[in-house]
């Protein structure tokens, strides 16, 4: 492979995972010489996973300030609002149109977030650089990249945080059977792009998302961007529709499947989609069947904010960003959404560092983004895990016992 890494940079960003990505492009537009700064990822091409699909007003509005978010308008599709039901009735009905006196963005954005295809380097030490100035940067493939800053962007498993000695913990500490949220309840999630046979009948699906609360849990469905991951052969699904479909597997059913089979998502379906979604004709007059899965996955919620996002550490100084920094449950969709922003405000304080030679602190930089960005990290933390508690209520049967009341 040739050397394409530089033996000396700037700024260094580790991931060019959205967070990564949104980085580079945030120090380039606030003026930072694109021949100083290098982004590298441990990955070959990009990851066939289907994570992130929602973008947020707010999101596009950091965005917008670089250009980008036109573009991402163009290829996703524009949810207008969500709704929230049990199996036989839809309770609530959100409509985004509602906060258009405050943005020009008022809707949520659904958009695949796949990787870029380049060369792998994977980071696997970081010290003290032997000239004295910066950080000493190692790659697996033995080479050596010296940076003054290092961005940390490589996801929730960071080397670049664990390289630096910061804890990444839970901050209302690990649940227990005292504890008012049982998150072990909604621990275990399936998520899975599918198509469906509703041909004629999409009006059966809410514009948006629709998240269904049923004794049996939590399931959620919302149409995706036909762009499927970039690992897919998605030759044979052009011009198809294909639908986000998401949920809890209690504990006593046991661990899901890596990759649930359709048979597995369709049972589920049965059990947890409202009764007009479902196969079965006992229930519902015109069936819907899931006629293809295009990919599939199970995850585990979790919850964790790192102590410090920004440390001088190793002669230079490293920050954190996106997953890196902070993850919580995927309810509300705000992980990528928060690594976006981070992304775009740290490009802009270490920017108007840099171009001021320092005389911008570190500190002034780290106080903006470290406050800015643990607030907002820390607010989404309680503030899902509070949502995964109505999860939670639904699953126990609470709010289906509510809705049904209704
Ligand atoms: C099922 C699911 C659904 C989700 N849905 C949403 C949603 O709708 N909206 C939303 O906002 N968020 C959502 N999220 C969260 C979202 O996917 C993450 O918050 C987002 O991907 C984080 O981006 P990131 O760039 O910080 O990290 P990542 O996407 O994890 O990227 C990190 C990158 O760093 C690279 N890397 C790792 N280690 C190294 C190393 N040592 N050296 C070099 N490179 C390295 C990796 O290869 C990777 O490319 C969802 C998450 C899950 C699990």
């Amino acid at each position: 492979m040739p050397a394409l890494l530089p033996e000396e940079t700037q700024v260094l960003v580790v991931g060019a995972g959205p967070t990564g990505l949104a980085a580079t492009i945030s120090l380039i537009c606030n003026g930072i010489d694109p021949s100083k700064l290098t982004i590298v990822d441990a990955l070959e091409k990009g990851a066939n996973t289907s994570r992130a699909l929602a973008i947020h007003a707010a999101t596009l509005e950091a965005l917008d300030k670089y250009g980008c978010a036109s573009k991402l308008i163009e290829l996703g599709i524009k949810g207008s609002g969500w709704a929230f039901g049990d199996r036989t009735t839809t309770i609530f009905k959100g409509d985004f149109s509602c906060i258009s006196p405050y943005t020009k963005f008022p809707f949520v954005l659904t958009l695949r977030a796949n990787r870029l295809r380049n060369i792998p380097y994977r980071v696997v030490g970081m010290k003290n650089s032997t000239s004295g100035k910066g950080i000493d940067v190692t790659f697996e493939s033995g080479e050596i990249v010296r940076a003054e800053y290092v961005i940390g962007a490589d996801g929730s498993k960071s080397v670049v945080r664990q390289l630096s000695g910061i804890n990444f913990a839970d901050p209302d500490g690990e649940f227990d059977d005292n504890s008012p949220v049982d998150s072990s309840k909604i621990t275990q999630m399936v998520i899975a792009d599918v198509s469906l046979s509703l041909e004629d009948n999409r009006d059966a699906l809410a514009a948006g998302a629709s998240i269904t609360a049923s004794k049996d849990g939590i399931q959620t469905l919302s149409e995706a961007p036909e762009t499927l991951p970039s690992d897919h052969d998605s030759s044979d699904s052009v011009g198809e529709i294909i639908y986000r479909v998401g949920f809890n597997v209690p504990q006593a059913q046991g661990d899901p499947p890596s990759h649930p089979s359709l048979d597995y998502i369709q049972s589920n379906m049965n059990h947890q989609a409202p009764f007009h979604m479902c196969s079965d004709s006992k229930t519902s007059s015109n069936p819907v069947r899931i006629t293809k899965v295009h990919w599939s996955s199970r995850y585990r919620t979790h919850s964790s904010i790192a102590d410090v996002f920004i440390k001088r550490v190793h002669g230079g100084t490293i920050f954190l960003v996106g997953d890196a920094a902070h993850i919580h449950s995927p309810v509300g969709g705000q992980g990528m959404n928060l690594g976006l922003r981070d992304a775009t405000g740290l490009g802009r304080e270490l920017a108007e560092h840099i171009r001021k030679q320092g005389r911008r602190g570190i500190t002034r930089v780290g106080r903006g983004y470290h406050c800015f960005g643990n607030l907002r990290g820390g607010e989404t933390s309680p503030w899902s895990r509070c949502y995964q508690a109505h999860e939670n209520l639904a699953w126990n049967g609470g709010l289906y016992d509510a809705a049904t009341m209704v």
